[in-house]
């Protein structure tokens, strides 16, 4: 028996003894009535049961009419970039098929008529159907943007003045630049590291502004990854220094020294900027979070089809119960030592979004008092592939300077991040 059999006339005995007809009459009526488009589907896929608001999502002219339909026909979707998405890929479709859970804001339900609506997606499975939400949201999306660009704007606009508060701040606690007594020394050290707090603060806002702003792209690029993040982890060796810490990049041998030993190349297709955020996020953690006289140890070392970075340091680790939660927005472990070190909760949240967003995982291995490893995980691509890829950019990058010489434009179309790493 289906599970809406006992909505219809065609309920069996058993169904009309589990439910009275005035409970039947008011769960039809809700769903008659509410705003969310309610799709249901048999094993075989044929479309049991579509509500009014199914129907006028979908842009069918009446009910009968979309139950004529396969659901693969009725509901029709492109995603974020306008792209139709073909049947082999479409996750609505593969749920439907494999029986499984499926939620999703990120896909846009095309009509008959040609009429786009961004569209909150939802399968669930039971044993003989699968049911298929659909909700509108292009009013919640409107709202999400706006608030994320107030936010944008107001970290962006008052992270000038907590510049300019921490720059005069700064020069008051020079002895070069200004006398003062030990008392305000005092005060103005803690206003310093205050005012130094909050302009990470209004950063770390905006770059979690950036994870959803819809312009911003991901840009592959084919990069040989030890270069890149020696690179990366190297522009930190005077915040090393300045905490006394022992840096050190490549592979350790076996009593645990640590030696740099380049002796493979390592590719992947990764966004720089992206990769340079990630990292950006672990060494300044492991700065921090280590005392001083501690270690920090980088490697890139390839792991079959993928890249495996390590950002390992030897400072005040992690607890397990902590450990579980680092990667959520706003986590930060409180106790005893971190409290006095500053901090929003954000870096590793943006972290992880910016792997995720390039095909990546990350994820840390720690002992409480013993130190941490975090790991980045990426899709690694062969030497024949780099150059394939090098090809196809250089290619691009032509076509784009014939443009600009056509049009006379400044701005080169295309910058070409290889030459980073080359
Ligand atoms: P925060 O701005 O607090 O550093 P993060 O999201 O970067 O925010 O990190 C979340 C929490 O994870 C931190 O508050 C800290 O307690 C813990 N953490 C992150 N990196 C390390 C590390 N290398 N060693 C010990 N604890 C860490």
């Amino acid at each position: 028996m289906g599970i809406f059999d006992k909505f219809t006339k065609k309920s069996s005995p058993e169904s009309v003894v589990a439910s009275t007809p005035s409970q039947s009459a008011l769960a039809e009526m809700a769903l008659n009535l509410i705003a969310d488009g309610v799709v249901i589907v048999d094993n075989s896929g044929k479309i049991e049961f579509v509500n009014p608001a199914a129907v006028t999502l979908t842009g069918c002219s009446n009910v009968d009419e979309a139950l004529g339909a396969t659901y693969q026909g009725l509901i029709r979707l492109e995603n974020g970039e306008g792209m139709e998405i073909a049947d082999g890929q479409n996750p609505l479709f593969l749920a439907v098929q494999q029986n499984v859970e499926f939620s999703s804001r990120d896909y846009v339900l095309v009509t008959i008529q040609g009429k786009r609506t961004p569209v909150a997606i939802n399968v669930v499975p039971t044993r003989n159907e699968k049911i298929i939400t659909l909700r509108d949201i292009t009013k919640e999306l409107e709202e999400e943007g706006e608030q994320t660009e107030f936010i944008s704007t107001a970290s962006h606009e008052m992270r000038t003045p907590v510049a300019s508060i921490e720059g005069y701040l700064g020069l008051a606690l020079n002895p070069t630049t200004a006398t003062i007594d030990e008392r305000a020394r005092q005060y103005l050290t803690e206003a310093h590291k205050a005012s130094q707090h909050l302009g990470r603060l209004f950063q770390d806002l905006l770059d979690v502004t950036k994870l959803d702003d819809k312009r911003i792209k991901v840009r592959l690029v084919p990069v040989e990854m030890i270069t890149l993040v020696k690179q990366i982890a190297d522009e930190r060796a005077t915040a090393f220094a300045e905490k006394k810490l022992k840096y050190s990049f490549g592979t350790q041998d076996e009593v645990g020294d640590n030696r740099v030993t380049i002796d493979q190349l390592i590719y992947a297709m990764v966004d720089i900027d992206f990769l340079r955020e990630i990292l950006d996020n672990l060494l300044e953690n492991a700065i921090k979070y280590t005392p001083e006289g501690g270690a920090v140890w980088v490697n890139v070392r390839g792991d079959g089809d993928r890249v495996l970075i390590n950002v390992t340091d030897t400072g005040m680790g992690i607890a397990p119960d902590d450990l579980k939660h680092i990667f959520q927005k706003f986590y930060r472990v409180d106790n005893s030592q971190t409290r006095t070190i500053g901090g929003t909760g954000l870096g590793l949240y943006i972290a992880k979004e910016r792997a995720e967003a390039i095909g990546g995982r990350i994820w840390a291995e720690s002992a409480f008092g013993e130190g941490s490893t975090f790991y980045v995980s990426l899709p690694r691509i062969s030497a024949e592939e780099y150059e394939r890829q090098r090809q196809i950019m250089a290619n691009i990058a032509m076509m784009g300077q014939t443009a600009i010489q056509a049009t006379i434009s400044p701005q080169p179309p295309l910058q070409s991040s290889t030459n980073t790493v080359n």
